[in-house]
């Protein structure tokens, strides 16, 4: 562990992380194994990991069968190009089976290595459509509030989380951001988002971009009727519509993707994460029949936009393996049922707690506020540390979680493999009334 840590902070530069921390206390978990819902480290600490690692593993960690599918593919034809006029087997299959999950009318897909990737590709492909339409002034992208798309050039300019957008500094122009129905209700998001079509020009947008649900913005559920009423604005101007389902698709809500908890359709669609479970990197756009009709029709020569591993076979494989399990195994219903026994051992916390403010869960997608009055929803300074301290109370407990702790708020995040039942449901809500308590304690004793 010493050699190995040492080794970390001498030549590995983490994604997401604090770099002074690093040098300061070296990494705090080195993991080692993977079994179901839970991650064994090097020292032997099993962890259980309700965030499927970055809410992805849906299927759970160490399934066979996908190390089978990536093996026979890898010794059959572990890479070949799909670029130009080149096709195989894999990526053909994938590309048609998810055309059949996907909501009706969303039928054909681009592939990417993962979600930044998928959400630029998403971008680039609007503004491109419009182009081929003689229309190139329709460039616009208008995001939400708290929304994460990636880290990519377009996608962190669509993120709305500032801290992203401050890293390198100057972003992508022609990207706007909008009220989201979280901090306000979802007929001022909706009439924000109208005021920003019309102040930016409608004949200046070309999509709007939003998560069904936002993740790391904080698990952030819409009301009902929200994504219609987006929907709808978008169909009012013309404007197109991309969903991004890198979280929500494959089953994390309860549904195969996000956005028919909503019953909307949109343009385009961004995946990656559960498409493999995260067993190997695969991302891609799905696009609408118009979308692509536009383009067979209009895109004149080569469409230059394309990932060396657009369509990757070993990755394709894995990710036709997984959705046959997730198919086979019941786990888009497993989710549904689970997440709402999830919920409800939320809701008793809650009940039962005086720091625990809303509570909310869609499928195995959830979300716990620490807030210092729940009556009045006042939180706490940032100083206090509330989730943060909630975080490292689970981690003594053997359990990893997510905290959300920009902008003044403290969300505690969980979205556990797919695969989860009903004890380890039981369990995992358990280990986090004992840490809200364990943190409440602290917290009022310091009042
Ligand atoms: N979109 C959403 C909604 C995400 O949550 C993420 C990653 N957490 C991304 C895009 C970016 O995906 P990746 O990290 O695979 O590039």
């Amino acid at each position: 562990m010493e050699h190995l840590a040492e080794l970390d902070k001498k030549h590995f530069i983490h994604p997401t992380s604090s770099i002074q921390q690093q040098q300061a206390n070296g990494p705090k978990v080195i993991m080692e194994k993977g079994e179901g819902i839970y991650l064994t480290d090097i020292n032997g600490s099993e962890y259980m990991d309700a965030m499927s690692s970055l809410w992805n593993v849906n299927i759970g960690h160490g399934q066979d069968e996908l190390a089978e599918a990536a093996a026979e593919q890898m010794k059959q034809l572990a890479f070949s190009s799909a670029f130009s006029t080149f096709s195989h087997e894999p990526a053909i299959r994938l590309a048609e089976k998810i055309a059949s999950i996907a909501p009706d009318g969303l039928n054909a897909v681009f592939f990417t290595s993962g979600g930044s990737e998928s959400n630029d590709s998403a971008i680039k492909l609007t503004r491109h459509y419009w182009r081929i339409q003689d229309q190139p002034e329709r460039r616009k992208i208008i995001g939400l509030k708290r929304a994460y798309h990636g880290v990519a050039a377009a996608s962190t300019s669509a993120t709305g989380i500032k801290e992203f957008q401050e890293m390198a500094g100057e972003m992508m122009t022609g990207f706007v951001h909008t009220e989201t129905p979280y901090e306000k209700t979802a007929d001022e998001a909706i009439h924000d988002l109208r005021q920003t079509i019309e102040t930016e020009g409608p004949d200046t947008v070309a999509a709007v971009m939003a998560e069904p649900i936002q993740g790391a913005g904080g698990v952030l559920i819409p009301p009902d009727d929200y994504l219609r009423q987006v929907r709808a604005l978008c169909d009012e101007y013309g404007i197109l519509f991309i969903a991004d389902e890198v979280i929500t698709g494959f089953g994390r809500t309860g549904k195969m993707f996000g956005v028919e908890n909503f019953s909307i359709t949109p343009d385009l669609m961004t995946f990656a994460k559960g498409v493999t479970s995260g067993y190997l990197p695969l991302g891609g756009v799905i696009v609408s029949d118009h979308v692509h009709e536009m383009l067979k029709e209009k895109s004149k020569g080569t469409l230059f936009h394309g990932f060396t591993y657009s369509g990757h076979p070993t990755a394709a494989a894995v990710g036709l393996k997984n959705i046959e399990i997730i198919e086979r195994d019941g786990l888009v219903e497993n989710a549904r049922e689970m997440g709402g026994q999830m919920l409800r051992a939320f809701e008793k916390v809650q009940s039962e707690l005086d720091i625990v403010g809303d509570v909310r869960a869609k499928g195995l997608l959830g979300a716990v506020e620490l807030v210092q009055d729940p009556a009045t929803n006042k939180r706490f300074s940032p100083d206090q540390q509330a989730a943060p301290k909630v975080i490292d109370q689970l981690h003594e407990r053997g359990m990893i979680c997510r905290p959300v702790s920009f902008e003044g708020t403290d969300i505690i995040c969980f979205a556990p493999p797919l695969i989860i039942n009903r004890e380890q449901v039981h369990t995992m809500v358990e280990k986090l009334h004992d840490a809200v308590f364990a943190v409440q304690k602290e917290l009022q004793v310091k009042g």
